[in-house]
Formats: structure tokens, C-alpha cells, sequence
């Protein structure tokens, strides 16, 4: 019999590890990337003898990567290696305090009390909080799909709806952290795990507390050769198991007869598929590519997680005092969070996150020099003056990063790129240049993301940051393995 085929529409992490399932499951799989290179958000940048990874910088659970590989039954340490950070991040408040994060509950809790005065015993409470919402949360949430009913009727779901307070779904992080912890500085770090996924944490549930638990307590790693090695490696896979890509091949359409979907038109050209998933955003998918289908107008219509503009730097000098991880507190992060969130704008005294990769692997900079990844948490792209805000933020990171440093640092840059809210649109479709898909800051935002099928048009699914469970890339693999997973069910 011959294989069934599947076409993937987007090259991004989504994209990629849901092709390599559907090929293990059988499949003929093409995947359609508009883009000339794959990974999506997940992106390199090569400048003067410098390199930038332009996206994520923070790698959690690098199992889920692992796990591609052992399915296609490979080695992952051949294709992909990675090691555990510690100290993970630096952070720098204004009046001069520095905290160094260990990636160790204890040895954690003793740094804040030394610099804070928060006791011990507070912050090991916290992490063991953020550990149990995880527990009770990742197995309900993050590792099936949501809009199942029979997937309501087990032992985890019962579980979670039995320990709901210790979810605490209906405080907010900051609400949560202020009356735990009474120390604006502590407060202010736990806070910060918000921006992971785009959100305010004066809105967001103090659920997403559970976030610091992934990063301090199972880990941040560092990927050998920089996270791209994670799109490059993942595609070299899907093409050891007969996965076909086409580059710079923006689809049309996803054509539909008799409410199943048949086929898709690239570049002009159309082609007929038993089944097609979407990486692509959900809100592009609808209303770009089935203009003429009804389209879940209140899912796709919901608030949008915030943006990013990001400054990358090549620097002539080494900078002893940064890490890898650099976290340059706002001196007031209500009035930062309330312009992002509440009035679309970027405020002026913003934290600035400073990412230097050739602190760990020197290649990434020529000799005595370092790569910098300079990003401010920015509202999505309302159609706001981005040319303006872009040089206004400039100056003021600068300010900032010369008064905390003590020098002068602009005549140190010796080259110069700028990635902002309308780039993330162009470049990965992702409605308003949001970098997250639809915000985190409400309390039932878990339950109110896109599924990874459409219940319209059979034969279409969705997978990657804007559909369920959500942003990131721990989140966008998990999406790929609970799409594969449906198909693989309706296939059986
Ligand atoms: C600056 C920045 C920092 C980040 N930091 C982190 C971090 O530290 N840790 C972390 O885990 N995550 C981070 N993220 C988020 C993470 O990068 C994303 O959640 C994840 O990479 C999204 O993957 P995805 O599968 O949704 O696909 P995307 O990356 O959104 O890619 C979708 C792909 O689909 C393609 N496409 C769209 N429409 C079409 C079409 N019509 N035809 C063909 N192709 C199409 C696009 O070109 C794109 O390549 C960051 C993101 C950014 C931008």
C-alpha cells in the first residue's frame, strides 16, 4: 500500500519535530518553510566575525529533544549536546546589588538571604510550591491535548481538581509573591519568570510560579554551538527519515473540498495531501490561508503575549563582570509591566536582559571581544511608531547598562542589527509580532488556546507556539508529540 503523504506548513521547532513523528509514523511528509533556512523564531545571525542566536537563549527539559532522536532510534549526544548552567543568571538592581543565581534550591535560598534578608526557609517554600503546581499541572496541561472529553476522566485531572488551591489559578504571581515573600527585590526576580511567556505577572495566575521550578530546579542548559543547533540538527534528522523541505515556499492556501482538507497551493503550485498541519501562527493559518473558512474569531481575537525588540552588539572589549545570563532589573517594574500590558508601550527605564554566548563558547566573538543579545520586553505591534520607540530604547538601555557597568559602552559597539515586533511578524508570520502567542494573563488562558485539530476540517491540525499548550520551545515539542499523537489515533 502506498504511504499516505502530509505536508507541514512551517519549518519552525513545531514544525520540525511534528515532521519527524508523522515520518516515523508511516508518513510521506513535505514540509513547507517560507523562509530560506529552517527553525523559525529559532535563528541565526552572522555578522563581522560574530555570531547571535536571534531567538531563544534559555533551553529547558532538552529531553523532549533527546526523545526525537531515540525515536528514530539515533544517539542524541552524536547530534546534540548540552550541559547544565551553574550559576544560571546574574541579576543587577539599581541601587547596586548583585544576586547570582545557583542552580540549586539550597544553595539558592542561602544567596537571597544573604543579600536580601528573605530567610531560607522562604524561598526553599517557594520552589517547593512551584515543583508541586508543576506536578499537579504538566501531566492536565502540558502533555495532552485539552479538547478531548475523555481526557477529563483520569487519575491526573482528578488529581489536579483536588489540590486546585495549591494551583492558586485565581491570585496573581506578584500577589502571590508579595504576601510570601515581603521583600520587593525578591519579589521582583520570582516576578520576572512572567516574561518567559509574555505576561504581566500583576495579571497572570501565580500558577506560572511554576516556570522557576523548570529553570532552577530540573535546570537551564547550554546548547554546544548555540541554539540553532537545535533547528539545523532537527532538521538534519527529519531528512535521515525521508522528510522532503522546501525552502523559501510560503503557502497560499490549504485547499478544502467537502470539509476535509486535500492539499495546499505553494509558490502557485498546487498540491494534493492526505492531511496537512500547520506550524504556521493560527491566527495566519485561518485568516491567511483559509480566507473564505469561518474561522474561531473569539480564540483568535484573545489578547496577545508581549514582544520583544532586541539589540544584538558586537562588542570590542570582554565585560568580566557579565555571565552568560545578564538580568538588569527595572528600577520599577509596575510602571514597566502597566505600559507593556495596559497602555502599548515601552517604558524608560525598562529591564534589559543581556545574553553573551561567547562567554561560553568563544567562537561566537573574535579574540578579546563578545557577542551581546541586548532584549526589552515590548508590547505586540499595535501599529505603534517602532522606528521611533526602537531608538528611544536605545538610549535608555544604554544609560542604564553604562551607569550599572561604569563606563561608556557605545564606542565599544562595533557592529550592529535590531530585531523588533514588526521583523517577528515578517519574518515568522506570528500575529502582532508577539512572541508568544496569545497572552498568559488571564485565568483560564490554558484552556482558551487554539486545539492542535480543527474540528471544521478534517485531515487539518495545528502545532507550535500559538495552539495548545503554548509558547516556547519545551512547549512547541510537546505540541508536535500530542498533534502526531491524534493523528496517529485517527490513522490507527
Ligand atoms: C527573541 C526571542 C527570544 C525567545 N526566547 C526563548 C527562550 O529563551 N526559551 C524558549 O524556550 N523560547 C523562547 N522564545 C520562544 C520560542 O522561540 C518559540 O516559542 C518557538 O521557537 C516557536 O516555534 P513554533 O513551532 O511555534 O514556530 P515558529 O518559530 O513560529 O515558526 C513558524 C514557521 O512557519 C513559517 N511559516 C509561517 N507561515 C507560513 C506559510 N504560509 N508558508 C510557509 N511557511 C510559513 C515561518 O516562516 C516560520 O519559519 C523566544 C522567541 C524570540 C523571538
Amino acid at each position: 500500500m502506498e504511504a499516505r503523504t502530509a505536508a507541514v506548513i512551517g519549518a519552525g521547532i513545531g514544525g520540525l519535530a511534528v515532521a519527524i513523528r508523522l515520518a516515523r509514523q508511516g508518513f510521506r511528509v513535505t514540509v513547507f518553510e517560507a523562509n530560506d533556512t529552517p527553525g523559525g523564531k529559532v535563528a541565526e545571525l552572522c555578522m563581522d566575525g560574530f555570531r547571535f542566536d536571534m531567538g531563544p537563549s534559555i533551553l529547558t527539559m532538552p529531553q523532549y529533544i533527546d526523545e526525537l532522536f531515540q525515536l528514530c532510534g539515533e544517539q542524541p549526544q552524536q547530534h546534540f549536546r548540552y550541559r547544565r548552567l551553574d550559576p544560571i543568571f546574574r541579576y543587577f538592581y539599581t541601587d547596586g546589588t548583585e544576586i547570582t543565581t545557583p542552580a540549586d534550591p539550597q544553595r539558592l535560598a542561602a544567596e537571597l538571604e544573604s543579600k536580601t534578608t528573605v530567610p531560607k526557609a522562604k524561598v526553599l517554600e517557594f520552589l517547593n510550591r512551584s515543583r508541586i503546581k508543576m506536578e499537579l499541572t504538566d501531566p492536565v496541561f502540558l502533555q495532552r491535548s485539552l479538547h478531548q472529553w475523555k481526557n477529563y476522566f483520569d487519575r491526573p485531572t482528578w488529581r489536579g481538581i483536588l489540590n486546585f488551591a495549591k494551583v492558586e489559578a485565581f491570585t496573581t504571581m506578584a500577589k502571590a509573591n508579595a504576601l510570601l515573600f515581603h521583600n520587593a527585590k525578591v519579589e521582583q526576580l520570582f516576578n520576572s519568570y512572567a516574561s518567559y511567556n509574555g505576561s504581566d505577572p500583576y495579571q497572570a495566575p501565580a500558577t506560572l510560579n511554576l516556570i522557576s521550578h523548570y529553570e532552577i530546579t530540573l535546570g537551564a542548559f547550554y546548547i554546544e554551538g548555540g541554539m540553532f543547533t537545535i533547528a539545523r540538527e532537527l532538521t538534519a534528522l527529519a531528512q535521515r527519515q525521508g522528510v522532503q523541505f522546501r525552502f523559501g515556499s510560503r503557502v497560499g492556501r490549504i485547499l478544502v473540498n467537502d470539509g476535509r482538507a486535500t492539499g495546499l497551493v505553494a509558490n502557485g503550485i498546487r498540491q494534493d495531501f492526505d492531511l496537512i498541519v500547520s506550524n504556521a501562527d493560527v491566527n495566519a493559518t485561518y485568516r491567511q490561508l483559509l480566507p473564505d473558512r469561518s474561522s474561531p474569531s473569539v480564540t483568535l481575537n484573545r489578547e496577545k503575549s508581549s514582544s520583544v525588540i532586541v539589540f544584538f552588539w558586537g562588542m570590542k572589549k570582554e565585560f568580566p563582570r557579565l555571565h552568560l545570563h545578564n538580568m538588569f532589573l527595572s528600577p520599577d517594574p509596575k510602571t514597566e509591566y502597566e505600559g507593556i500590558f495596559k497602555q502599548g508601550r515601552v517604558c524608560d527605564d525598562p529591564t534589559v536582559y543581556v545574553h553573551v554566548s561567547s562567554k561560553e563558547h568563544s567562537a561566537d566573538a573574535p579574540s578579546g571581544c563578545e557577542n551581546w543579545f541586548v532584549m526589552v520586553s515590548v508590547p505586540h505591534n499595535t501599529g505603534q511608531d517602532w522606528d521611533t520607540t526602537v531608538q528611544r530604547t536605545r538610549s535608555n538601555v544604554l544609560r542604564r547598562l553604562n551607569a550599572q557597568l561604569g563606563e561608556e559602552l557605545e564606542p565599544y559597539i562595533t557592529c550592529e542589527k535590531v530585531l523588533d515586533p514588526r521583523d517577528i511578524e515578517t519574518r515568522t508570520s506570528s500575529a502582532m509580532g508577539a512572541v508568544f502567542g496569545n497572552s498568559s494573563n488571564g485565568i483560564f488562558s490554558a484552556f482558551l488556546r487554539h486545539p492542535n485539530f480543527s474540528s471544521q476540517i478534517k485531515g487539518l491540525y495545528f502545532c507550535g507556539g500559538s495552539v495548545h499548550p503554548g509558547s516556547g520551545i519545551p512547549l512547541c515539542l510537546l505540541s508536535a508529540k500530542i498533534t502526531a499523537g491524534l493523528i496517529g489515533k485517527v490513522q490507527a
